[in-house]
């Protein structure tokens, strides 16, 4: 009986790897068998071997659960660890949707912007646009717009931009100038996104304080017709102001070239007076105007006496100089709301308006008389001209254009007729 249970415990101690005390209770147990211990029951030691037994197994259970609980917890860790990370992959795809909904906002609100610009015609409504868009959507300090008249050194207006602020015209200072120079010397915008990168700062006296600046060159037939600048704009906006400040510049350029196509159809290039066509139009407006008010207007129609000889004996380089001049002179005798065009070669038509027959013959005479005085400077030469002048009154000599210019043109021919250098 005992040697059965010395072998279930050496069997148990292969199988569950007992630790020395249970070795040694089998010893124990062994020394009994051998040497036949009778005192010592078979219950007495079943109970030893038992309660030596027992610690180890729940200790190798203990192990084990510990093992598995490691094991768990590692893996739910794990499992934690991709759970987190999936998040986190979700919120960037989320960021980056909300970045490119955004990008997408800002680009269709640009087109908006770009197809109100388009429609604009006029400098004003431009401005206006691009001034909004500017406060609205963007972080900024000041924004200045400075225009120029032919050359850096001449500023024609300068527009401000401020949050919170509609723009105003100020009178230019000499920050501007020193910016102007500066893009003037780099023929490109120029980007300071830091204190750092500002070379130019020593040479910007009045205003060292921004943080960061964009100026644009506006350019207008391959010259800068103004520069565009802005402070302390956040880094973020940079990308969307160039943009939109791109296309501001686009459109600037095309209100100037408007503006000169039309300037080019209404003054002729030579006299700088109205041409023939745009006289002739305003002509008709003032007709109507005195018809309304029935006031009176006179018509008058100049022509250059012995012109052809003058062209034959000095050239006609200096013909024009005369032309020019002889239309200057014309000119500084008129009121503002008089109108003045180049009716032909060197014939010039004028509208006096609410002035009738006698304060006409009276302006005419004037007329006649600054050029008849007047010495012409052209090229090495000195020229004398004189005119000729036919007058036609509202409502006495006609009551529409075409039978006033007939009137007044008889009159230049009885003017002619009778010598030149006359008032008819
Ligand atoms: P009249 O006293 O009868 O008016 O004599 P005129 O020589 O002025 O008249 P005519 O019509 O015979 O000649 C006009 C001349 O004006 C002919 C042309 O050479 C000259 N002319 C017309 N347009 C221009 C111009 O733009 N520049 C110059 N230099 N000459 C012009
Ligand atoms: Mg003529
Ligand atoms: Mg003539």
């Amino acid at each position: 009986m005992y040697f059965i249970f010395y072998v279930l415990l050496l069997v148990l101690s292969y199988r569950v790897k007992l630790s020395w005390s249970l070795v040694l209770s089998g010893l124990i147990s062994f020394f009994i068998l051998i040497f036949k211990i009778k005192s010592v029951s078979y219950e007495t030691v079943l109970f030893i071997l038992f309660f030596n037994v027992i610690p180890f197994i729940t200790e190798k259970f203990r192990k084990n659960f510990n093992a598995y609980k490691f094991r768990m917890r590692t893996e739910l860790e794990s499992v934690r660890e991709i759970y987190d990370r999936l998040l986190q992959a979700d919120k960037k795809q989320l960021e980056s949707n909300l970045e490119i909904e955004r990008k997408m906002q800002q680009v269709s609100s640009l087109y908006e912007i770009s197809k109100d610009m388009s429609v604009c015609l006029a400098f004003e409504d431009i401005f206006n646009i691009f001034s909004s868009v500017l406060k609205k959507s963007f972080r900024f300090r000041l924004a200045r717009l400075v225009l120029l008249k032919g050359s850096k050194d001449a500023i024609d207006s300068i527009y401000e931009i401020e949050l919170g602020r509609s723009y105003a015209k100020v009178a230019p200072d000499n920050f501007d100038r020193e910016l102007i120079d500066i893009v003037f010397e780099t023929q490109k915008e120029i980007l300071i996104t830091s204190q750092e990168d500002l070379p130019f700062l020593r040479r910007l006296s009045v205003i060292k304080s921004f943080e960061t600046l964009i100026a644009i060159p506006l350019v207008s037939e391959e010259k800068i017709v103004g520069i565009l600048y802005i402070e302390n704009i956040s880094k973020i906006y940079f990308e969307n102001f160039m943009i939109l400040s791109g296309q501001f510049a686009i459109e600037l350029q095309k209100v100037i070239l408007y503006k000169k196509v039309q300037e080019m159809a209404i003054t002729d290039s030579l006299t700088e007076v109205s041409t023939r066509r745009y006289f002739l139009e305003s002509f008709r407006g003032e007709i109507r105007r005195s018809m309304r008010r029935k006031s009176s207007m006179s018509f008058l129609m100049v022509d250059l006496d012995y012109f052809k000889e003058k062209n034959d004996k000095f050239g006609h380089l200096v013909g024009d100089v005369i032309l020019r001049e002889i239309a200057k002179i014309l000119k500084s005798n008129l009121r503002e709301i008089d109108m003045i065009g180049r009716y032909g070669g060197e014939e010039f038509s004028v509208v006096l308006a609410g002035i009738d027959k006698v304060g006409a013959f009276q302006v005419a005479e004037r007329l006649r008389s600054s050029i008849e005085h007047s010495v012409f400077k052209a090229y090495d030469e000195k020229v004398s001209s004189t005119i000729s002048i036919g007058i036609a009154s509202f409502p006495e000599d006609g009551v529409d254009e075409n039978t006033l210019i007939e009137s007044a043109d008889r009159a230049l021919y009885k003017a002619k007729e009778d010598g030149r250098n006359r008032v008819e």
